[in-house]
């Protein structure tokens, strides 16, 4: 790596879960948590783990909460130095619950946090003058101020000859009430390098449903590199006239909160190494497929030996 480390902005949390399977919070229950979480400091910390520079634009508490969080990250070797500490706001928080189809409910408060009041602080602009990749997570533009945060550290990075990804990770229970939201996505869309989109985000990013005509757009228009997330189905990278398909590992899924983001962090690590694209596939699988085995959302985040030790564990080639 030639270049800064990776960064992202956007909304670190605690997830707090419900342990039955159910639809909502209507009703007392048995909880479990805090765990550290969000989706960007999911990324982050994944990143950090497999050795490589990291860091994030943020905000917590002063609180408990807060504090668990910086703590992981610091341990897992993410630089932290962009996190503001609000003395006033509580550190932000998800609930989520499980249904029987698999779907999940969702309590945020996030808006109303630390995470809803990130700003360019002076830490976040001297991480931001060192970095050589930006991530922008889909998830983080529920922040107001967010959107103007990524553009211009994608200006500043891009300048220097840096690269960016973008998970658009749209959550519907995130989108309501913004207008604007598909400008903003076309405007992201515009600097992406790397494309990691899930389920129906390809299609609502290209504007089309059928997926080859959705690649092969999205392809014209600039991106380099699309990698297609498709759970326990695998993944699928798309290059200009090249395409690598790996299947999942196959494991018992426990929670499947944070593979996404282990994922596109294990797959950009492993491509701003240098890595050959099946390769980084390849790793990027072990690591959402590790992920799904550990209940919370960052408590699967994988080191390379660790990755190593699953994929000689998990052949299926042999
Ligand atoms: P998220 O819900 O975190 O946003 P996502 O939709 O972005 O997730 P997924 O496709 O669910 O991403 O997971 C990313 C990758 O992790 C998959 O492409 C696959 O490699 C791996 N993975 C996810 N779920 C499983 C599973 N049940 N078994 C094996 N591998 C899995
Ligand atoms: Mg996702």
């Amino acid at each position: 790596e030639t270049l800064g480390p990776t960064i992202t902005a956007g909304e670190i949390l605690v997830e707090i879960m419900s342990t039955s399977i159910g639809a909502g919070f209507l009703e007392p229950q048995p909880l479990i948590g805090p765990f550290p979480s969000g989706a960007p400091a999911i990324f982050i910390d994944q990143v950090a783990k497999l050795g490589s520079p990291a860091g994030i634009i943020s905000a917590v508490g002063d609180d408990d909460f807060g504090r668990l969080n910086i703590e992981r990250l610091k341990r897992d070797g993410a630089d932290v130095s962009a996190i503001e500490i609000l003395s006033d706001m509580p550190t932000g928080s998800a609930f989520v619950r499980y249904r029987e189809d698999g779907n999940r409910d969702f309590v945020f408060n996030i808006a109303k946090s630390a995470s809803g009041m990130i700003r360019m602080t002076d830490g976040a602009r001297e991480l931001v003058e060192r970095a050589g990749h930006v991530h922008v997570m889909g998830s983080a533009f529920a922040i107001p101020g967010i959107a103007e945060i990524l553009m211009e550290s994608v200006a500043a990075v891009k300048s220097r000859g840096g690269s960016v990804s973008f998970d658009p990770n749209i959550r519907k229970e995130l989108l309501t009430g913004q207008a604007d939201a598909r400008k903003r996505l076309d405007q992201i869309l515009g600097v992406t390098d790397l494309l990691l989109p899930s389920g129906e985000e390809l299609a609502i990013a290209a504007g089309l449903d059928d997926e080859d005509a959705a690649v092969a757009s999205l392809l014209a228009s600039g991106i380099s590199e699309i990698v297609l997330k498709r759970g326990a189905q695998g993944s699928s990278c798309l290059v200009s006239g090249k395409r690598f398909d790996c299947p999942a590992f196959i494991v018992e899924e426990v929670d499947p909160t944070g593979a996404g983001d282990c994922f596109g962090a294990t797959y950009v690590t492993c491509r701003r190494q240098g890595r050959p694209h099946d390769e980084a596939l390849r790793y990027a699988n072990a690591a959402g497929a590790r992920t799904v085995t550990r209940r919370g959302p960052m408590e699967g985040v994988s080191s390379f030996a660790e990755l190593d030790e699953f994929i000689q564990a998990n052949r299926s080639d042999i």
